[in-house]
């Protein structure tokens, strides 16, 4: 298997490469072999890419909103129109099952195109009376040139979630794919190209950390939204804060399912599983603490094991596959690593555990049962298929452990006692909160983290705030008075 990408970056409306720049690889997890190989962006690729945007910024800002709008939803219907080539590539470089890919990745950018291009030209400030017949009006401005920085688990939906309000916005974007995920970002540049974006509109350049650094530090980016772990997003946070730069922080997680004794067993199981092995866990939202009361604990457990049976792991690219490799040995060996310290810290393996041998990098799915607070597995975020179930008694105790973590990115409740599903959605400290479901993320509903799973939202209207600014224009219709 290889895939030939045009080139390593796209700037100012085209295909570019620079290999001054250190090539690095491409790799399909299902196999270990390189499938392609790009080069990292050097400071003259970076320099291009950050001129050519704040060029196309002046262009882009100077259209109605209406117009912009209408690129974005040209590259929704292109972006849907190619679903199954941008699924195989996005497939051949995370791992991840093509069943998951053709209804979740280029389908979750498209939306968020979709959605933020019919928002574009509803974008307007406001007329504010004041004394004496003077008025204010609010103008509604873009930030500027915006750098999006990427995880490796959704390239092409992260990559969409952050240009799509960007570019309604009036910004320019450069985006940074992950360096383990670069291809599909650069389909999206290509895509709204193509939809009739000015050249340079949206750029992406390729590396790791030392590219995302020298763009964050740059006098001419105004906003900086990254997706990644918590690590990163102290960096790249106190790296934005020294230029007084906006920020959008969408960070990592350890979120827990509360799963009442009265709960829907098959939908609360279902759930479970969905937010711990979709993806092969490798899902921020994930709900790897899920909290099981007493009478339904051995049930859930049971039955979760015996849901696992059914999943169908291996080759990613056929359509029936439900469990697809790591996305790198690298990642698979810091999971088993979990999944030992699990085992030597006293928590009971119920299935799966164990690396599977070949060439690509595969895990078993894993249910650890038992597991106790204080726990590494059920402290650390592990971003893999494991999930931790751990037994409570009652309501006021499961919200305090649920909460009782660093993170706030996701949480959920099942039970059927109507008062109690929104008292304990009320007390969660997370930024999405579930009732009776998990892991449902709509464009049309804000989503973010609170605590160290981020700082601001993406999706929905909310996002609109985190891309513009208000300018207040105060109008004198009277004679100004001195006291002199
Ligand atoms: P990571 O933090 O290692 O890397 C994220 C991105 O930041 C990469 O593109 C990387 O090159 C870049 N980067 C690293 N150091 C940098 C620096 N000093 N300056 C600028 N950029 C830098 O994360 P990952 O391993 O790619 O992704 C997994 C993590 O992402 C998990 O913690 C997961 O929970 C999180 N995540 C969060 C969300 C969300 O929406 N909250 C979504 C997906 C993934």
């Amino acid at each position: 298997m290889s895939y030939r990408p045009q080139a390593s970056h796209f700037i100012n409306g085209q295909y570019v490469d620079d290999t001054d720049g250190e090539p690095f690889d491409v790799i399909y997890p299902h196999t270990g072999e390189v499938i392609a190989t790009l080069h990292i962006a050097t400071a003259a690729i970076v320099d291009a890419a950050l001129d050519s945007a704040k060029a196309a910024q002046k262009e882009w800002t100077a259209l109605s909103g209406t117009e912009r709008g209408r690129v974005l939803r040209r590259a929704a219907d292109i972006m849907r129109a190619r679903n199954r080539e941008l699924s195989e590539i996005e497939t051949k470089d995370t791992g991840k099952p093509l069943s998951e890919t053709l209804i979740a990745d280029p389908a979750s950018g498209a939306d968020a195109l979709e959605y933020f291009g019919g928002l574009a030209g509803t974008l307007t400030g406001e007329h504010i009376p004041v004394a004496g017949g003077d008025f204010v009006y609010t103008r509604r401005e873009p930030l500027g040139v915006c750098v999006g920085i990427g995880a490796w688990n959704y390239p092409i939906q992260i990559a969409s979630w952050k240009a799509a309000p960007a570019l309604a916005c009036g910004n320019a974007m450069v985006f940074k794919p992950s360096e383990m995920t670069p291809l599909t970002a650069l389909k999206l540049a290509e895509i709204l190209h193509e939809a009739g974006a000015p050249a340079g509109l949206f750029n992406v350049v390729q590396g790791a950390g030392s590219v995302g650094h020298s763009l964050i530090t740059d006098p001419r980016v105004d906003k900086v939204s990254l997706t990644g772990s918590v690590p990163t997003g102290r960096k790249v946070y106190a790296a934005a804060a020294d230029g007084i730069r906006h920020v959008t922080m969408e960070l990592g997680g350890k979120s827990p399912i509360v799963v009442f004794d009265d709960a829907h067993l098959e939908n609360a199981v279902a759930a479970a599983i969905n937010g711990n092995f979709y993806s092969t866990g490798q899902i921020c939202s994930n709900g790897t603490r899920v909290f099981v009361q007493d009478a339904l604990y051995e049930k859930f457990i049971a039955r979760v094991a015996a849901r696992m049976d059914n999943a169908i792991i291996g080759d990613p690219m056929d359509e029936t596959t439900t469990i697809g490799p790591m996305v790198s040995a690298r990642q698979r060996d810091i999971v088993t690593n979990y999944i030992r310290i699990g085992q030597d810290e006293g928590a009971r393996l119920v299935k799966g555990g164990k690396m599977i041998d070949g060439d690509g990098f595969y895990i078993e799915p894993t249910l650890f049962a038992d597991v106790t607070d204080e726990m590494t597995i059920a402290r650390e975020e592990i971003f893999g298929p494991v999930m931790s179930v751990l037994r409570f008694s009652d309501e006021q105790e499961a919200i305090n452990r649920a909460n009782a973590t660093e993170f706030g990115l996701a949480a959920g409740v099942f039970t059927s006692d109507l008062t109690r599903a929104h008292r304990v959605a009320a007390a969660f400290e997370a930024g999405t909160c579930y009732i009776n479901t998990y892991n449902l993320t709509p464009v049309e509903a804000p989503f973010g983290g609170m605590k160290a799973s981020g700082v601001g939202r993406e999706n929905s209207k909310a996002a609109i705030e985190h891309y513009s600014q208000l300018k207040t224009v105060y109008v004198g219709m009277n004679d100004v008075e001195a006291p002199f």
